[in-house]
């Protein structure tokens, strides 16, 4: 307000000098130069402090622990930090020194956020955002500026509110909190960590507005030790992705509002989505309805959601129409991954695809048959024989490779190194870094190539199959496990 009256109160006396007959270039000049200055360091955020993101806060969303699943270690532990804040008299009273920092940690997309805005509504506490990125700038002293604008703004906000409490949530904190001295203009960085460490240290229980700061991370090893010292982020909540049941328990609350037919299994879909983040399975969930909407379906059904299954996984359909020569070979190379998945682990085949896909021309989806954390000998020569498989078919039975398949050559590759690091190898156990580059070569291809002749063998065994389903493919672009199945029990070949 204070401000429009100046700038009207200044364009007032300007207009009148020029009717008093006064030359006003000269000060006309000084006003543009000056506005453009103003306008530049603003834009530089040298000048006016940064709005941080107060209003998104936990009021508006009504977050709370029940709206997010799979996380049931990491919310346990997340809420008894927040029991000693909330009971901070009685935890007193046994002489414990209440918490200041809650470090969560874990892949993107697993519900971070989501629980930060669920602890400042747990803690009836005002929710103050901002991200690590917004402290960083080229000019000294911004940054740290932002980090004590962040605090006041919080403890601002929240009487606002009518709240005692304020949570503060950085986003990304390994862009402001990461090691000091590490980058190029580390004088600036330095400033801005040791500003934040600054207001960790001056917060206090019998503070008017006790503030809480919670930070998320992707890559807490690169964080700065003094933050995660004692005192300061001493509570750090690992949220990791979910297990089976907590996709299960992600997907109920992603389709509560949503019309699901009756064939819908969201176990198997749970089964089918090992590796899948809480973001991932919302989106899935949201994907699945948008294809019921293109379809004018009343209610969404399991087709829709294992072809969001695909889309998630694999990226959208593409408009890339390859030749007929071409999708023959598609046919083909996936054929062959899907036969060889049969042989090695029945059953385990999804679906079978020629629709190009993301990256992909074609693809084959293999059920995962359990969440799996640990790999045996025998399970990665497997995975790399179904990897090879593709090539191998191009080879068998149209007499050469393409580069389809250099990507599954690079994965069996890597597989094959993981195997030979895991000991695994005919060397058994060995320092990979001081094993010379002939022999750690040789010791690679050897273990790809045992398995090249094993799925040649299979495939060449097998022509009649290839036949089969590259008339439905071709017909009809896909094929699923089940179909496969029948078909290779027809054949007697599974
Ligand atoms: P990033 O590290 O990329 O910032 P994040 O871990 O903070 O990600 P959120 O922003 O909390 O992830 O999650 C994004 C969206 O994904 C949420 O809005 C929600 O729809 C969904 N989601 C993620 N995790 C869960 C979960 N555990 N339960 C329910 N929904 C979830």
């Amino acid at each position: 307000m204070l401000k429009e009256i100046s700038i009207g109160l200044g364009i007032a006396a300007v207009i009148s000098m020029f009717i008093m007959g006064y030359d006003i270039t000269p000060l006309l000049f000084f006003l543009v130069a000056g506005a453009g200055l103003y306008y530049v360091a603003r834009m530089r955020g040298m000048v006016g402090a940064k709005n941080f993101d107060s209003p998104g806060g936990a009021g508006r969303f009504e977050i709370t622990f029940s709206d997010i699943g799979g996380q049931f270690s990491a919310i346990n532990e997340l809420r008894e930090a927040l029991d000693f804040i909330k009971n901070h008299q009685s935890i007193q009273s046994l002489g414990i020194r209440p918490l200041k920092g809650i470090l969560l940690t874990g892949p993107p997309g697993t519900g971070k956020t989501l629980m930060a805005k669920a602890a400042a509504n747990y803690t009836d506490a005002a929710f103050i955002a901002a991200s690590g990125s917004e402290f960083i700038e080229m000019y000294a002293g911004v940054g740290a500026q932002r980090v004590r604008k962040l605090f006041q703004t919080a403890r601002e906000y929240a009487p606002k509110q009518k709240k005692n409490y304020a949570l503060i949530f950085i986003d990304e904190i390994e862009i402001l909190g990461g090691k000091r001295g590490q980058t190029t203009s580390h004088m600036e960085y330095d400033q801005t960590l040791n500003q934040l460490l600054v207001e960790i240290d001056g917060l206090k229980v019998d503070d008017n507005i006790r503030v809480l700061l919670v930070a998320a991370t992707n890559r807490a090893d690169m964080l700065d030790p003094a933050l995660t010292r004692p005192g300061r982020f001493d509570r750090i909540v690992k949220v990791d992705l979910p297990d089976r049941e907590g996709r299960m328990e992600i997907l109920k609350i992603h389709t509560k509002n949503k019309p699901l037919a009756r064939d819908v299994n969201l176990e198997v879909i749970a089964r089918e989505t090992f590796g899948f983040s809480g973001a991932h399975l919302e989106s899935l969930a949201n994907e699945a309805a948008i294809l019921a909407m293109r379809e004018k379906a009343q209610e969404i059904s399991q087709k829709h959601f294992n072809e969001s299954i695909d889309k998630v996984m694999m990226g959208g359909k593409l408009d890339r129409s390859p030749s007929a020569e071409e999708m023959k070979r598609i046919a083909i190379h996936e054929i062959g991954h899907a036969l060889i998945s049969e042989l090695v682990r029945a059953g385990s085949v999804s679906t079978l695809t020629i629709t190009p896909r993301g990256e992909a021309l074609g693809y084959m989806r293999q059920t995962p048959e359990d969440d799996t954390y640990l790999y045996t000998k025998d399970y990665l020569e497997n995975q790399i024989a179904v990897m090879l498989a593709g090539a191998a078919a191009e080879e068998t039975i149209l007499g050469n490779y393409s580069t389809g398949a250099s990507n599954d050559f690079a994965q069996a590759m890597r597989t094959a190194e993981e195997m030979l690091r895991a000991g695994m190898s005919d060397l058994g156990v060995v320092c990979l870094d001081s094993l010379p580059g002939d022999l750690k070569h040789q010791t690679l291809t050897g273990i790809v190539r045992v398995q090249e002749e094993r799925v040649k063998s299979h495939i060449a065994g097998s022509k009649q199959i290839f036949d089969t389903v590259m008339q439905i493919l071709l017909e009809k672009e896909k094929i699923t496990g089940e179909q496969l199945r029948l078909i290779l029990k027809e054949n007697a070949v599974s």
